[in-house]
């Protein structure tokens, strides 16, 4: 048995058996009988099956969305997971016939003047996602709809933090007869986790880079390409030219949606010391307007990790403007949001992914400078510049090490999904889950290769002899 607590209250008040071994194998038999069929349907036929699905998902919506606000102790953004789920199968069951026909390449000649060339491409068979709790609905799909629509089966395990929102979801799936073949949700921890792995053909987890690691070492024994969607401490870069109330505004936005627990949140700000100081005001004065807006922290260790984070840096210089403590609230806990400047580049505020709504701020003198600092660190998730044109942020930006880079803006890899980024560092491994390759990356090729003229005799290859 396995108890999830209630972000708002801290009462473990939901229970439910993690999928053993066994199950985990029956569910991945029976989505592997399947999935011949499915893939057999092509790419409209699956198209169809999936608008079919987001109708379903639509028609479950409230019920899904009550469920993940108790997950997650927070409704507004359930509300926005929920609703951006049909948007998400409608775009990949629009974009994905086109790109699948595009790939598809008869009697190409190649560079042997006589043979000629048909790539095929078939799905990897049977998909496997692992998800983490601070987006449950997104990041339990967003590499599940994609896999679908490549042909491949399903098989799915949200974070035993946040199960509740499973099962008004599979009732949607259950409504699509055709889908409920080759789609599953197994819940459970890191047991059912590894259980998955051994099953599945390609594997797509998202979480933290410690159990990235042991995740991948089981791909590698399974031999079987995993993609890693890891940590982020992501750097923004407010040049002197930025507007300094505009770039506060940004910065607690980025930093601050979900109380920080966002991979892609903004946990590192640098700022131009000409405009610190109206930069700094700003920021704290819109961030105390904000303090009773943020939600809970969903998983109740994090509020101590934050919090530990917040006190090493304090020890060791750091002065803390607004926020800076954890507190207890009818069994919730939640952090106001912290500004917090004088934070040394070796602590672990600055070195560790923080994931709460904490933003050290670090006045630097020249961009050389800012871009080291913003380089000095394990992750490459994504970064942020602004400056008074695009094309000053954009030449700042190139520097930075990172998979995606927002301009005049932050965290943008939010809401935009069809941009192509590959993480660096410890951020993640494998091609990106964003644009096009979202979807190709689940397809095989095979090549045939076709002889038209005379096949070489093995004269071709003799040796002269001695
Ligand atoms: P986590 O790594 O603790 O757990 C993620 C998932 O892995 C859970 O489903 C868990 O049950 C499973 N798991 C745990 N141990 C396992 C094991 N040994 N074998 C197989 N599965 C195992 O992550 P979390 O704390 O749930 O999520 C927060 C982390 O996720 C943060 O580090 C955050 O940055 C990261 N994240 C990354 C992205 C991204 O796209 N890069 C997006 C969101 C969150």
């Amino acid at each position: 048995m396995m108890h999830a607590r209630n972000p708002l209250t801290g009462g473990l008040d939901h229970v439910f058996e993690p999928a053993n071994p066994d199950e985990v194998a029956a569910e991945a038999r029976r989505l592997r009988a399947a999935q011949p069929r499915w893939e057999a349907l092509g790419p409209d036929g699956r198209a169809a099956v999936l608008l079919r699905w987001a109708d379903a998902v639509e028609a479950q919506a409230d019920a899904i969305t009550e469920a993940l606000s108790v997950d997650t102790g927070r409704r507004k953004i359930a509300r926005i997971e929920v609703d951006g789920l049909p948007r998400t199968i409608r775009r990949w069951a629009e974009r994905g016939p086109a790109l699948l026909a595009a790939l598809e390449s008869r009697d190409r000649q190649s560079a042997h003047p006589t043979v000629t060339i048909t790539t095929r491409h078939s799905a990897y068979p049977l998909f496997g996602a692992i998800a983490p709790w601070n987006f449950p609905v997104v990041l339990s799909t967003i590499d599940l709809v994609p896999a679908l629509m490549a042909g491949c089966a399903a098989l799915v395990k949200p974070s035993e933090v946040t199960p509740r929102f499973v099962e008004p979801l599979r009732a949607s799936v259950d409504a699509v007869p055709e889908l409920a073949e080759v789609l599953a949700f197994v819940l459970g921890g890191p047991d059912t986790g590894q259980a998955l792995i051994a099953q599945v053909d390609y594997l797509c987890f998202t979480g933290s880079v410690p159990t990235g690691r042991k995740v991948a070492e089981a791909a590698a024994r399974a031999f079987i390409p995993a993609n890693l969607e890891l940590g982020g401490k992501d750097p923004m870069i407010v040049l002197a030219s930025a507007d300094p109330v505009y770039a506060a505004q940004v910065a607690l936005r980025a930093s601050v949606v979900a109380s920080g627990q966002a991979c892609q949140s903004i946990e590192r700000v640098y700022v131009a010391r000409e405009i610190a100081a109206p930069f700094l005001d700003t920021l704290v004065h819109i961030a105390e307007a904000a303090a009773a807006q943020t939600g809970p922290f969903i998983f109740a260790r994090q509020g101590n990790i934050v919090q530990a984070q917040i006190d090493a840096a304090v020890a060791a210089g750091a002065t803390v403007l607004t926020g800076g403590r954890v507190e207890d609230r009818g069994g919730g806990r939640f952090l106001a949001p912290t500004v917090i400047t004088g934070v040394t580049p070796d602590t672990a505020l600055m070195r560790e992914e923080t994931f709460g709504p904490v933003i050290p701020v670090t006045v630097f003198d020249t961009v050389a400078e800012a871009v080291a600092l913003a380089n000095d660190s394990g992750f490459g998730l994504g970064a942020a510049v602004l400056a008074g044109t695009a094309e000053e942020a954009e030449a700042v930006g190139a520097q930075l090490e990172a998979g995606a880079i927002s301009i005049n803006d932050g965290a943008l890899t939010s809401m935009v999904w069809d941009a192509e980024n590959t993480s660096r560092k410890w951020s993640g491994l494998g091609p990106s889950r964003m644009g096009d390759s979202g979807l190709t990356r689940f397809l095989r090729s095979q090549a045939l290769i076709r002889q038209n003229g005379a096949p070489l005799p093995l004269a071709a290859y003799a040796e002269d002899g001695p």
